[in-house]
């Protein structure tokens, strides 16, 4: 997805939706230069279970949500039931 800009004052609104792309080694993607890094340490298991409904399925937030933006990291939420967290 490319930049998304501000839209001029007076513009129509514009509504975006993301598209689901399933990520095959989210480690690698999350983190390039750390590949070190286990999923088990970042999500408590490979399993990587939702704590609240212990589905394994998440979607990376956009770079461009605001829960993304606030706090720097990569965030996820569960695709059962919208738990949030990061990695
Ligand atoms: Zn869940």
């Amino acid at each position: 997805m490319g930049k998304i800009v501000k839209s001029a004052t007076g513009a129509k609104p514009m509504f975006f939706q993301a598209e689901l792309v399933r990520v095959m080694d989210v480690m690698k993607h999350v983190y390039p230069n750390q590949p070190n890094l286990t999923l088990a340490e970042r999500m408590g298991s490979e399993l990587a279970l939702c704590p609240e409904c212990s589905d394994n399925r998440w979607w990376l937030l956009p770079k461009t949500a605001s829960a993304v933006r606030e706090g720097g990291k990569p965030y996820i939420e569960c695709i059962n039931c919208g738990f949030t967290t990061h990695m």
